[in-house]
């Protein structure tokens, strides 16, 4: 039965930096009502994930930007109270967004019934909700482990990382954490079977990469960006997966820190592919033959830029250095034909 009002949880100002309570404020509302297909629910636990630090900053996707006064969007675990859909009846289960509030009414559209018989409700938005699937999708369908590989993860704790890590020991990977402390590493270790975890804040973590990975990393599934992601890729393999997940490190940031902001890599589900030339060369008849065709029929058109005498070559090399060639720099060593 529905309680006469609702409770819920607003956005009270844009936070900087970290957020703190007092960017929120909790309040009474009316209750919401169901309208045409639609479910009033009754929340039963609300996930908080780290993708709301960007539904608060505008950074999100697929989720519009909060503005102060807007009840907190949220995942959530819910218990129907009243249908107005024929798959539903009151009592049922569901992971619903039903946002920071005690009742929402969602589109039966978008909720996903749950069996409270199968596995602990609180699951359906952890180990088997949204993270997981994160976890599971991300590490197999972008990465693909094979087994003997070293898997690294971070935020190795965490929902994602925890799982992440335990998958890629199922599929016989040897599985290095990247947490924040002690307590989480031993947590990983000894009670998920990571075999080893690094402590990013008390250890120097390309060195502790190192010898944790004698073989170096052939998997990192990146959960958290910045000075962590490069210490990995200075850590990698020939031929390493990279899978971008989350940029933790850097969700409280007003702007993108410098160098290579991997944002928009991870929106456009982009891969980012290491290439050596060296990798080719037995394609040079291939090569010669394509190319050598269209450039005999005028298909491709190139320029060079020229100097004359070999004592002409530094001051060529400095140009080029300095960007100001214009052209493939040749230098003029002696004539073609003599
Ligand atoms: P977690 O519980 O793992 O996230 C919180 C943890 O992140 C903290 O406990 C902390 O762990 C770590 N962390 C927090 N701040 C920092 C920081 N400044 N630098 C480094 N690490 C930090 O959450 P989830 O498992 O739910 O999510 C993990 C990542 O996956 C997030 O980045 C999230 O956005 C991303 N994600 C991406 C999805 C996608 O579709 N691409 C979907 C779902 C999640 P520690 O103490 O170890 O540093």
């Amino acid at each position: 039965m529905a309680a006469d009002g609702n409770r819920c949880v607003r956005l009270r100002a844009y936070p900087s930096g970290v957020p703190v309570a007092s960017d929120f404020e909790a309040g009474d509302a009316p209750m919401p009502e169901a309208g045409d297909g639609q479910l009033l629910v009754r929340n039963v636990y609300l996930s908080l994930d780290p993708f709301l630090r960007g539904v608060i900053s505008g950074r999100q996707i697929y989720a519009d930007r909060v503005t102060p006064g807007d009840i907190m969007p949220g995942n959530t675990v819910a218990q129907v109270v009243t249908s107005r859909h024929g798959d539903y009846t009151a009592g049922d289960y569901v992971q619903v967004s039903g946002g920071w509030q005690a009742y929402a009414a969602v589109d039966a559209g978008t909720a996903r019934k749950l069996d409270p018989a199968s596995a602990p409700l609180s699951t359906a938005v952890g180990m088997l909700g949204m993270p997981g699937l994160t976890a599971y999708a991300g590490l197999l369908y972008t990465a693909e482990p094979e087994a003997g590989d070293t898997v690294v993860v971070s935020a190795a704790a965490g929902p994602v990382g925890s799982t992440v890590g335990q998958i890629a020991r199922i599929k016989g990977c040897r599985v290095v954490g990247i947490a924040g402390s002690d307590r989480k590493c031993r947590y990983v270790v000894d009670e998920l079977g990571f075999d080893d975890c690094i402590n990013y804040k008390t250890q120097d973590l390309k060195s502790a990469l190192a010898e944790a990975c004698p073989d170096r990393v052939n998997v990192y599934f990146d959960n958290v960006g910045g000075t962590t992601l490069e210490a990995v890729l200075a850590n990698l393999a020939i031929g390493a997966r990279v899978t971008l997940c989350g940029l933790i490190s850097q969700y409280n940031a007003d702007t993108p820190p410098p160098g290579p902001n991997l944002g928009p890599v991870i929106g456009a589900r982009a891969i980012l592919k290491g290439f050596v030339v060296y990798d080719h060369y037995h394609r040079w008849v291939e090569f010669l033959d394509v190319r050598g065709g269209w450039l005999r029929d005028g298909q491709l058109r190139y320029r060079e830029d020229r100097s004359a005498g070999l004592d002409s070559a530094p001051d060529a090399f400095s140009r080029l250095m300095r960007g100001e060639n214009f052209g493939k720099v040749l230098v003029e060593v002696g004539p073609e034909t003599v």
